[in-house]
């Protein structure tokens, strides 16, 4: 590193100003002072185009140059910064390694320094020079010494630094050093802050606490100190999180502006005559999904809900609440699920809720007959059925509805944007009610799942009794395999869950067919065994669960087949074995099987968890009961990138945000950003001009605010 470079970046004004050119936040780097074909290369490995880019290529840290001392307060093993006068020099050449040797003196006492290897520093430094060194202090013989210290000629009179100072530490490459960064910014730097304009008003910044935009860009790249930099870090993230609730607002304003969908009403009639259907009374928080549900479908604007409640709070119901009230507006309701198993599971719930109506119901799955397929596609298409249950594959094939008011799709986190685009082709725009038992933490609610509205049911049916959860190790199994005896002794059942069949797999030892003969041939002989399984053709899977259902089968040996939605109140015991092949919302979810009746119910994790992780998810799982403290966790534990699989469409890379960080500031700008655009929908006033672009630069079509100038 060299020593000319921390200088110019201590002391820019120091630097002579190079050129003038008239700069905007969009000038190319090769037209900034300093900046030839080659830096612009290397910048432009670090995404850095523009100056406006430079500007917020943001310090990853800064490191604390600390106030210049007296040798007298020196400590050893201590790293100090004084400054004063060479009063020798000396160049060593014998012994082990040669040396430049100088003597400090601050006035009042003498420091020892040494420079190793450095032959080159004869040329720099002569007794007279006053300097300022900084390192690691030790004692020999009672005198201070440093050896290789960092140090800086005192040009003029320049100022002590009195107060701990800040130096940015940039992410650098191997061709550029955080001191080149610093050094190619500093000397534009004021003069881009003096582009920034402020877009938010001053009073909004009071309520908020926030300095204004060019002091946190400022302070960003030169703090003072810490204060300065955690200023300016809370003002730029409060940016970065406005313009992606801002964005988000606008696309949403934009859809909800353009579609129009039916209107379904209710009634007192009606809701009496539903809920005379339910063998049970609603919980408050169906009653309120129920409502929010109904408040939405009387817009005239298509529901957008997320329906979210944890395993077994009774979601179920409140679709069929909403598409009884779909039926009866004369309008059809489609029933999505993931998996056929699901989807056969739904359609009796439904029949059997429906029973002796006139409501016509009908399956398409891929084992419906195709004749019998042919008439209900025909029907659905005559409008004589009201309800079709079936599989996400089915809607977007070659279906024509007579009249489709509402979708529900069930165990889904997103109904994916071109599955929405195949309806809309096909001139429908359909109330979408999405539901999930992975909970969605508050965070991604209010980022990425933000063009959602929410509704949470945060109960449980009455009379639950909490699942008892245990991990117990690989050599213990036997116990586990007892327990499941016992159980079915008293009449229960349970599942045992094995990681997936994988065909490639070397350990097949624990894969479900295998496993399934172990065990019949030893500790679960004397029970009357199934197996479940993806591989499993559609009507051995249907046969399968429903022999289990009809309480046949004691135990079912199953992969995660069974994962999502299954529903049989009198299986007591979830054993999952190898439990740390699974992701923490998976485990949490084959745990919702059980606990679904009167029984106390158990979940037991057979796991020798070898590394952290899994250890952490798997204590996660012990010690939470609630799907919402998991899937925080699971959030925390995986990131919100990994926490649905793929990575979102459409939003904004947050450079210093990080979302799971900051959930309270993330809910204000949630209402900052809906104000604003109440006050001014398109953004026009003067004071957004700056945001209005960088909206338009981050969302491009989907916000609608290209036709503005
Ligand atoms: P999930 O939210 O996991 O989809 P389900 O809809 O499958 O839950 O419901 C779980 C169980 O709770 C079902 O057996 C259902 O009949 C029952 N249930 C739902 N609502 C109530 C209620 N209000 N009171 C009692 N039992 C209920
Ligand atoms: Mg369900």
């Amino acid at each position: 590193m060299c020593q000319r470079c921390v200088s110019a970046i201590h002391y820019p004004a120091l630097e002579a100003e190079k050129s003038s050119p008239i700069l905007t936040l969009d000038t190319p780097i090769n037209q900034l002072p300093g900046v030839g074909p080659v830096r612009a290369r290397q910048l432009k490995t670090l995404e850095v185009h523009t100056l406006g880019d430079l500007l917020e290529y943001f310090p990853r840290n800064y490191v604390r140059e600390s106030a210049e001392g007296a040798i007298a307060d020196f400590h050893a093993d201590q790293i100090h910064t004084v400054r004063g006068t060479v009063v020798a020099v000396d160049y060593i050449t014998g012994g082990s390694r040669a040396r430049f040797e100088a003597t400090l003196d601050d006035g009042k006492d003498k420091l020892s320094l040494a420079w190793f290897n450095a032959a080159y520093m004869r040329r720099l430094l002569h007794p007279g020079d006053i300097i300022r060194v900084r390192g690691k202090v030790k004692f020999f013989r009672g005198i201070a010494q440093m050896a290789n210290p960092k140090w800086e000629k005192i040009e003029g009179d320049e100022e002590k630094v009195g107060e701990d100072k800040f130096r940015p530490i940039y992410s650098a490459t191997a061709h550029l050093t955080t001191e080149q960064i610093g050094a190619l910014l500093d000397p534009v730097l004021d003069s881009a802050v003096s582009l920034l304009e402020e877009w938010f008003d001053p009073a909004l910044l009071q309520k908020r606490k926030l300095i204004p935009r060019r002091d946190a860009y400022l302070k960003m790249h030169r703090p003072r100190n810490f204060t300065d930099a955690m200023l300016a870090r809370k003002r730029i993230i409060y940016d970065e999180l406005m313009l992606m609730q801002l964005g988000l607002g606008l696309s949403k304003r934009l859809r909800d502006g353009r579609l129009t969908a039916p209107l379904l009403r209710a009634d007192k009639l009606l809701d009496e005559r539903i809920r005379a259907r339910f063998p049970f009374d609603l919980t408050t928080g169906q009653q309120h999904a129920i409502w929010e549900i109904l408040h939405d479908v009387r817009s005239g604007q298509p529901m957008n809900r997320l329906l979210q409640g944890d395993v077994g709070s009774g979601k179920t119901v409140v679709a069929v609440y909403a598409m009884l009230t779909a039926v009866a507006n004369k309008m059809q309701s489609a029933l999505l699920a993931p998996t056929e198993v699901l989807a056969e599971q739904h359609f009796l719930t439904l029949s059997n809720i429906l029973k002796d109506s006139s409501l016509r119901i009908e399956l398409v799955t891929q084992r419906t007959k195709k004749e019998s397929k042919g008439r209900i596609l025909k029907d659905l298409t005559a409008g004589k059925i009201h309800i079709a249950v079936g599989t996400q594959a089915f809607l977007y094939g070659d279906v024509e509805f007579a009249n489709l008011g509402l979708v529900v799709v069930d165990e889904q986190h997103k109904l994916g944007v071109r599955q929405r685009e195949t309806l809309k082709s096909k001139g429908l725009s359909p109330h979408y009610l999405v539901m999930t038992a992975t909970p969605i933490p508050r965070t991604l609610a209010l980022s990425y799942f933000a063009d959602f509205d929410l509704s949470t049911i945060d109960e449980l049916p009455p009379g639950r009794i909490p699942i008892r959860t245990k991990w117990i190790k690989p050599e213990q199994s036997a116990m586990a395999y007892q327990f499941v005896r016992q159980e079915v002794e008293k009449g229960r059942q349970a599942y045992i869950v094995t990681p997936q069949i994988e065909e490639s797999s070397l350990d097949d030892t624990k894969s479900v067919k295998t496993h399934f003969e172990k065990l019949k041939a030893g500790p679960l002989a004397k029970l009357r065994l199934g197996m479940l399984h993806g591989q499993m053709k559609t009507e051995e899977k249907q046969a399968t669960m429903s022999a289990f259902r009809d309480g046949q089968i004691d135990a079912l040996v199953a992969t995660t087949v069974i994962e999502v939605g299954i529903d049989v109140p009198n299986a007591t015991v979830m054993l999952i074995e190898n439990a740390e092949r699974f992701g923490l919302s998976q485990l949490h979810q084959l745990r919702g099987r059980v606990g679904r009746g009167e029984h106390e119910s158990y979940c037991i994790l057979l796991s020798p968890a070898s590394t952290e992780y899994a250890e952490e998810r798997l204590s996660a799982m012990v010690n939470f009961a609630s799907g919402f403290d998991i899937a925080e966790m699971d959030l925390k534990l995986r990131g919100p990138g990994e926490f649905f699989g793929t990575r979102q469409h459409g939003l904004p890379q947050l450079k210093l945000a990080d979302i799971t960080q900051e959930l309270d500031m993330l809910a204000q700008c949630r209402d900052d950003a809906q104000a604003i655009l109440s006050a001014d929908p398109k953004l026009s006033a003067g004071i957004h001009r700056q945001l209005r672009e960088a909206l338009q630069k981050q969302f491009g079509d989907a916000i609608g605010l290209a036709q503005i100038g």
